[in-house]
C-alpha cells in the first residue's frame, strides 16, 4: 500500500516522501483510515512501529485551515521527551500545511511555551501536568477539540497519570474523536477506554509480547564484577556505532558512565535527575553522532527516537518484562535492524527467566572471554519458580528442565553445540532450528562476539 491510497493530502504526501518514507508502516496502514473516516480507534502498537505517524498524519489531513486560537487537536503523552518528538513530528508532516502545532511539558520554563499559545495553535502536544497548569491559569482551553488522542496510555497508568488523563478528558467536548495508543491493554486501560472512546474502532499491530523482528537478541552470562569490562569490550567492537545501554537506576547511570570512561570508552547518561536541559544536551550530542553511547534509564528512554541506533545493551536487566520489549525496540526501529545484547549475572536469572517465559522464547546465548557457566543455577532458579506448574507441564516448554536444557543447547560463538544438563542432546521443540536456530545466531553472535 502506498501513501496515496491512504488519500492524504498532497501536501503530506509530498513532505512523507521528503521525511524519506517510501511506505506506510502496518500500524500506519491500519490506523491512519480509521482516523480519516472520523471514527475512535484503539490502536494497540509499541514505540517504533511508526504509531506518531499513525496519528499525526490524519490530524494534519483533517485540520488544513488555520483557525488561531482554537485547538482543535490535542496530544496527551506522558513524558518531554516524547512531547518534543511529536511535536517535531507534526513539523515535519506538516512543513506544507498553514498549521501551528504547539507543544508545553513541564521540566521547562512555562514563557515561551505561553508566548508559542499566544500567537496561535491547532496543534497540541502536551505532557498532563503542564497542561492542567494552563488550563488553570486560563492559557489553554480545551473546550473545542475535535480530536483528542491518548498516546502511549499504558505508560499513563505505570506514571500515574490516569487520575489527570480523567481530569483532563473532563473538559474535553463530548463530541469529539477520540484515539487511544497503548502498548498493552491491562484492565485499568480497558476501563478507562470504555470511558473516553464511543464504539472504537481497534487495531493492531505486533503484540508487545512480541519484540521488534529487525532486533535480534543475544545473551552473555557473567558476573556481575565483570560486567563493565565486558561492555567496554563490545562497546568498542566497530560495528558498535550508536548505542544505548539501560541500568536500572539513576545512579547506576551515573556510575556506568564513569566506569566506562576508564574504560576508554565516552559515554553520556539521560535519567530522571538530570534538567530538561542537560537531557536535552546529552540527546542532541547523541543523535548528531558527537558520542556514541548513550546511557539510560527505562523510564528516561521512554520515548527516545534516535534513527541507527545499532545496539541496545542491557547492563541491567530490568525488573518489569515489558520493559525489555520496550528497551530492544529502541534498535531496529522501523525496518532498520539491529542488535539487542543483554549481560545476566547470576542474581538476575529469574528476571532472564521471566523475560523468556514471556516472549516464549529463550535468548540465544553467546560466549565472550567473560562468560560464566550459569546454566545449572539457571535450572535451579527455573525450578524454585515454577514448583508446581512444572509438574503439569514436564518436559513441555519453558519451566519444565527445557530451562536448563534449552540454554545448555544454545550453540556458543563459534556455533558448538554443547549437550544438555544430563549430556544427551536437547530435544525440545524447535531448538537447533527455530528463530533460535544455529545458522541464525552463528550469523548474528558473529557481530557482537568478544
Ligand atoms: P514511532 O513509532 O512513531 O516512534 O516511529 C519510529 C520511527 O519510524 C521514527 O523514526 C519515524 O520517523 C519512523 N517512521 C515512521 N513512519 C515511517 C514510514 N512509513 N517509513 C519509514 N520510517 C517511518
Amino acid at each position: 500500500m502506498s501513501f496515496k491510497e491512504l488519500k492524504l493530502k498532497r501536501d503530506i504526501q509530498s513532505a512523507v516522501g521528503k521525511a524519506g518514507y517510501s511506505e506506510p508502516t502496518p500500524i500506519q496502514e491500519k490506523a491512519i483510515p480509521e482516523i480519516i473516516a472520523g471514527r475512535d480507534l484503539i490502536a494497540c502498537a509499541q514505540t517504533g512501529t511508526g504509531k506518531t505517524a499513525a496519528f499525526a498524519l490524519p490530524i494534519l489531513n483533517r485540520l488544513e485551515e488555520i483557525r488561531p486560537k482554537k485547538i482543535r487537536a490535542l496530544v496527551l503523552t506522558p513524558t518531554r521527551e516524547l512531547a518534543i518528538q511529536i511535536f517535531d513530528s507534526f513539523r515535519k508532516y506538516g512543513r506544507y500545511l498553514k498549521l501551528r502545532t504547539v507543544c508545553v511539558y513541564g521540566g521547562a520554563k512555562p514563557g515561551a511555551q505561553i508566548a508559542a499559545l499566544e500567537r496561535g495553535c491547532d496543534i497540541l502536544v502536551a505532557t498532563p501536568g503542564r497542561l492542567q497548569d494552563f488550563m488553570n491559569s486560563g492559557y489553554i482551553r480545551i473546550s473545542e477539540v475535535e480530536i483528542f488522542v491518548l498516546d502511549e496510555a499504558d505508560r499513563m497508568l505505570d506514571m500515574g497519570f490516569i487520575g489527570d488523563v480523567r481530569k483532563i478528558a473532563s473538559h474535553l467536548p463530548g463530541e469529539r474523536q477520540t484515539v487511544m495508543f497503548s502498548a498493552t491493554m491491562p484492565p485499568k486501560i480497558e476501563e478507562l477506554a470504555g470511558e473516553l472512546l464511543t464504539d472504537p474502532a481497534i487495531v493492531k499491530v505486533a503484540q508487545t509480547t512480541d519484540p521488534a523482528d529487525t532486533v535480534n537478541q543475544s545473551l552473555v552470562f557473567t558476573e556481575k564484577v565483570d560486567k563493565k569490562h565486558l561492555l567496554g569490550d563490545l562497546l568498542k567492537k566497530e560495528e558498535v556505532k550508536k548505542s544505548i545501554v539501560f541500568t536500572r537506576t539513576k545512579h547506576g547511570a551515573d556510575r556506568l558512565v564513569r566506569d566506562l570512561g576508564k574504560e576508554g570508552v565516552a559515554a553520556i547518561a539521560i535519567h530522571g535527575d538530570k534538567t530538561q536541559g542537560q537531557r536535552q544536551n546529552a540527546l542532541e550530542r547523541f543523535r548528531s553522532g558527537g558520542v556514541k553511547v548513550l546511557v539510560a534509564t527505562d523510564v528516561a528512554s521512554r520515548g527516545i527516537d534516535i534513527p541507527k541506533i545499532t545496539h541496545v545493551f542491557n547492563y541491567d536487566l530490568p525488573m518489569e518484562s515489558e520493559s525489555y520489549i520496550h528497551r530492544i525496540g529502541r534498535a531496529g526501529r522501523a525496518g532498520e535492524s539491529g542488535e539487542a545484547v543483554t549481560l545476566c549475572c547470576e542474581e538476575e536469572l529469574e528476571l532472564l527467566r521471566d523475560i523468556e517465559k514471556m516472549m516464549k522464547k529463550e535468548i540465544p546465548e553467546i560466549e565472550t572471554s567473560y562468560s560464566v557457566p550459569l546454566e545449572r543455577k539457571a535450572a535451579r532458579a527455573a525450578r524454585r519458580k515454577s514448583g508446581a506448574d512444572r509438574r503439569h507441564s514436564a518436559g513441555r516448554g519453558y519451566g519444565s528442565s527445557g530451562a536448563a536444557g534449552g540454554r545448555n543447547s544454545r550453540p556458543g560463538i563459534s556455533g558448538r553445540r554443547r549437550s544438555g544438563r544430563d549430556g544427551s542432546p536437547d530435544r525440545r521443540p524447535g531448538s537447533g532450528t527455530s528463530r533460535y536456530g544455529k545458522s541464525q545466531y552463528q550469523s548474528h553472535s558473529g557481530t557482537v562476539s568478544v
